[in-house]
């Protein structure tokens, strides 16, 4: 009477199977930062920071503290301050702190003098600004020399 019926045990279906392999996301991550293996040609020829185009050493500024280079133009730069940062230790956007007390706090406070692109505190420059000035903005260094 009533014989057990032959492959009455529970049976796993293949989706119940699939659910326990773990679900495998690859990270890329690691391809962020995907800085062109580039060859320089000689000693002339430097990459952009910015763009990552090859061009001569000599059309590129390049930051005293991390030696970042890059067109002027990639680095905010205008064409005519070029000759002026070169004549002195500039520091690229990242890196550019107060002529004065040196410090990079207080960023939104820091003026970019328009001659050379030193940049200064509104507190820290001489004679001392309560405010950024709405034109243009001269360092001590450009204004006065002495
Ligand atoms: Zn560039
Ligand atoms: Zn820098
Ligand atoms: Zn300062
Ligand atoms: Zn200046």
């Amino acid at each position: 009477m009533n014989p057990p019926t032959p492959f009455s045990f529970p049976v796993r279906t293949s989706s119940s199977l699939s659910l326990q392999i773990p679900q495998l996301t690859p990270s890329r991550s690691v391809q962020k930062f995907n800085k062109p293996e580039v060859t320089l040609q000689g000693q002339t020829d430097a990459v952009c920071s910015q763009c990552h185009n090859v061009t001569s050493k000599d059309a590129m500024v390049e930051c005293a503290k991390c030696h970042n280079q890059g067109h002027p133009s990639c680095m905010d730069l205008p064409d005519e301050l070029v000759d002026k940062v070169k004549s002195y230790q500039w520091q690229c956007f990242a890196c550019k702190g107060c002529m004065v007390c040196g410090k990079q706090t207080d960023e939104p406070l820091i003026l970019l003098c328009d001659q050379c692109d030193r940049g200064c505190h509104t507190y820290c420059a001489t004679p001392k600004l309560d405010a950024l000035p709405s034109g243009l903005w001269a360092c001590s260094i450009c204004k006065g020399g002495n």
